[in-house]
Order: C-alpha cells, then structure tokens, then sequence
C-alpha cells in the first residue's frame, strides 16, 4: 500500500502564483532537504502522518473544491507524490506543485501546473539551485524568486536574462516584514520587464496563523 507521510491537508485561498485569490486545497507532504533562512513552514520538517493513498484521496474529496496544490517542505522528496498527483488528474482535479527548484521534475506528471522556487543568494540555499530543470518546464509552468533584498533583487534579474526565463510566467515575491511590498513593486516596473510582482496573499489575511493557510 502507497503511504505518503503528510503534515497537513486544509482547504484555503490561494495565497501565489497566477492563481491567487482562487479556492484551493492544499496537501503539505513533510521533509524538506533545504533550510532556507526565510522558512516559514519549518513545521513541515519532521511533523507529520503516515497516510495511505485513499486516506489522503478522501480527506481531499471532503473539500468542495477542484484546486490541489501539492506543497511542502519539497513534495517531490517523497517519490510516490507523483502517483498521488496523477490520481488527482484522473479524478478532474487541477494540480498545481510548489517546488524548490532544486530537483528534477521529469517524472512529475506533464498536466501538473509547477511553480519552481529557484532560491535567491539570501537564502541561504542558492548553491542547491538545478537549472538544467527549465528544460522539462511546460508552457503552463511558472518561476518563482523570493527576494529578501536590493542584492536579491539584482541577482534574479540577471538570472532570468541569462536564463531566458521569460518564456514563462515569473514570479517576483518580497519576503514578509523583510523587503516592503512597494519598492519590490517599483524595482520590478524600473526593468521593464513583464515580470509578475506578487505578495502572499495568505499573509496579508490571516497574519497571525502559522498554519492551515
Ligand atoms: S525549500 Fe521551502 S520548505 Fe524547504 S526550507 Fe526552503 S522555504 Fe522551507
């Protein structure tokens, strides 16, 4: 029997990414092989339960919802997450993935919508960073940058020239209490470049839960 250990299935808005604002589910899977300096899920760590395949069909179906974001920790350290997400395919779901960015997501199910989370120098992590993965991105796919300062800000930039990243939807997010929404809004208009600024909308509405949002 398939087991993945999870740390906690809730039903919430969507805070990221294109889509913010939309009702969704999310399936936080615990482990995390990064220790990025702005975590704020460091709960998903080691918390969590093993629960078979249908256990976690079911708590998902009890929700009157057809939006599942896979999220962490990194999902995709526990291998039979993909089998999970094309369970949810078959069953009409729309998948979204939040993901690292820092291990391979070929055996990731094509339809899935990825949100790759490439990590900026105030991470922490940077050095962790897999690249050669743009290479496996569909159209649908989006690129996240957390940026926690002016130098954050600067590096991403480049990295999405030199990358050419703008083939996709990327995402530029100020860390919370770190970079003030507004100059990350300005630095991103000054490039003119149709980069997407965000902000966690989850944080602005519920700023004081630590989970379940
Ligand atoms: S990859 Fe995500 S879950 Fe892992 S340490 Fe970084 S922010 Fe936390």
């Amino acid at each position: 029997m398939l087991v993945l250990k999870i740390n906690e299935i809730y039903f919430s808005v969507q805070g990221e990414s294109t889509h913010a604002g939309r009702p969704c589910i999310f399936v936080r899977l615990t482990e995390c092989h990064l220790r990025c300096t702005y975590c704020d899920t460091e709960y998903a760590f080691y918390e969590g339960d093993d629960l078979a395949m249908d256990s976690i069909l079911e708590k998902i179906k009890s929700f009157p919802c057809k939006l599942v974001e896979i999220t962490g920790g990194e999902p995709l350290l526990q291998s039979g997450v993909n089998v999970l997400m094309q369970k949810l395919l078959d069953e009409g779901y729309e998948v979204l993935l939040e993901t690292s960015g820092s291990l391979p997501i070929n055996d990731v199910p094509k339809p899935v919508r990825k949100i790759v989370d490439f990590k900026t120098p105030s991470s922490g992590m940077m050095k962790n960073n897999l690249y050669s993965i743009v290479n496996d991105l569909q159209t649908w796919d989006e690129l996240k940058f957390v940026i926690g300062s002016r130098a954050d800000f600067d590096w991403s930039v480049e990295k999405v020239k030199e990358l050419n990243l703008l083939r996709w939807t990327v995402l530029f997010s100020p860390i919370w209490k770190e970079v003030p929404p507004a100059d990350l809004a300005a630095w991103v208009l000054e490039t003119g470049l149709p980069i997407r600024f965000q902000v966690q909308l989850h944080k602005f509405l519920w700023p004081e839960a630590e989970k379940g949002v």
